[in-house]
């Protein structure tokens, strides 16, 4: 086993051996340009991107017309809800989001709000899950956008799509998703689930990074979206810009492996996690936050009463986790999705949050359970609050 062992696959995945393989000619000799329509480089770009759509349309149950590439789910959140509010505005201004969404679809509302659109954040029940009542009866003929993510990256809770599908659906509005942390983990199936636009990206799912893609329906209802880059129309007007086509074939690549792989791994992961979670509650006052039935098979987050997350990351140095989001770990504030599921500030604090992976395997679980274990008992020895704590409790 080497460490340190990497549990934090819901910031980014490694890139899988076989996607790179397949990438690496597409740094080399097939260097063409994928819009270049007048010579066999570019024809033999474009031939490995109209493959690419293709595995990522067999993934998601879509047709390959209907997808968008994107440098990231970052840029494919933005391009989704700027583009419907610039495209349907004049229907009405009324967006509908969650507090739990990542800070691409947060920022992006708060961003429309500066132009005049109404955002309505819904806050959620205490396992992270929205209230679809409250949905009903945020949602006005005004609403032209329900944006609610599928699952989220720092509890690995799961929305239920469909519900929420089809109250938008009854109000005549557009239901996106941000399903960055579901695809390739748990089937995600455009028509099943309702969705008419969705955002992901590669390097979540065993892709390399700088790439992902917006998938938008053109059927029932045909969907449009105003361009946030303009320069050349590719990408049937939506995006401009030069393709990545060697992130493109790794993203498709990466989509067919999930495709072939995902039951089978969605079941190890889950044994794998289950047997960690189990460990890990005998230790005194831990907590798993967020629902247990309605989540990822890979995540796990706890909280470790009396013991700071980030005292606790650096006792574990051989082991990659990370205490809240990824993305605010850099600012000391509580994680915004973990308060809104009723924490307080020191059980926020407190949070561990564990991404299995492809690669991780049982022994490297077994040792962060020990790890973990010990760095726990470690930190309470030397916490006031703790010996507080046990002679109030023992009394
Ligand atoms: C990682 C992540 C993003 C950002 O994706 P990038 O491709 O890194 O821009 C957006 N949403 C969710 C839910 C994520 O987990």
């Amino acid at each position: 086993m080497e460490l340190p062992v990497y549990l934090d696959n819901n910031a980014t995945t490694p890139l899988d051996p076989r996607v790179l393989e397949v990438m690496l000619p597409y740094f080399t000799s097939k260097f063409g340009n994928a819009a270049s329509r007048s010579h066999a480089f570019g024809w033999i770009a474009e031939e490995a991107v109209d493959q690419a759509r293709e595995q990522i349309a067999r993934l998601i149950g879509c047709t390959d017309k209907e997808i968008i590439f994107t440098s990231g789910a970052t840029e494919a959140d933005n391009l989704g809800i700027k583009g419907v509010f610039e495209m349907y505005h004049a229907k009405g201004n009324h967006i509908i989001t969650a507090v739990t969404e990542h800070k691409a679809v947060l920022d992006t509302c708060k961003h429309l709000e500066k132009l005049g659109a109404r955002v309505t954040y819904l806050g959620v029940k205490e396992d992270g899950l929205i209230d679809l009542a409250e949905l009903k009866a945020a949602i006005t003929d005004e609403t032209i956008l329900v944006t609610i993510m599928y699952g989220n990256n720092e509890t690995g809770v799961i929305q239920p799509m469909n519900e929420i599908a089809n109250i938008a659906h009854q109000y005549g509005a557009l239901f996106m998703t941000d399903a960055t942390q579901a695809i390739g983990k748990i089937p995600v199936d455009v028509d099943k689930d309702g969705i008419d636009i969705m955002a992901f990206s590669a390097h979540k799912l065993y892709g390399p990074k700088g790439v992902g893609a917006l998938y938008v329906r053109r059927k029932n209802p045909r969907v449009k979206i105003t361009a946030q880059m303009d320069g050349g129309g590719h990408e049937r007007g939506m995006r401009s810009g030069t393709l990545n086509v060697p992130g493109i074939v790794g993203l498709g690549k990466a989509c067919e492996l999930c495709r072939l792989e995902m039951d089978e791994e969605a079941k190890r992961l889950g044994a794998l996690r289950d047997k960690m979670e189990t460990a890990l509650m005998t230790i005194e006052e831990s907590y798993i936050n967020g629902s247990t039935v309605h989540r990822l098979p890979h995540v796990s987050n706890l909280s470790f009463r009396y013991v700071e997350g980030e005292a606790l990351m650096m006792a574990m140095k051989n082991l990659a986790v990370s205490s809240g989001s990824a993305c605010t770990s850099a600012s000391i504030k509580p994680s915004h999705v973990l308060k809104s599921l009723g924490l307080s500030d020191d059980l926020a604090h407190s949070s561990i949050r564990f991404g299995l992976g492809r690669f991780t395997t049982a022994e490297e679980v077994d040792y962060a359970i020990e790890t973990i274990k010990k760095a726990v008992d470690h930190l309470r020895e030397l916490s006031p609050l703790w010996e507080t704590f046990k002679e109030v409790s023992t009394q």
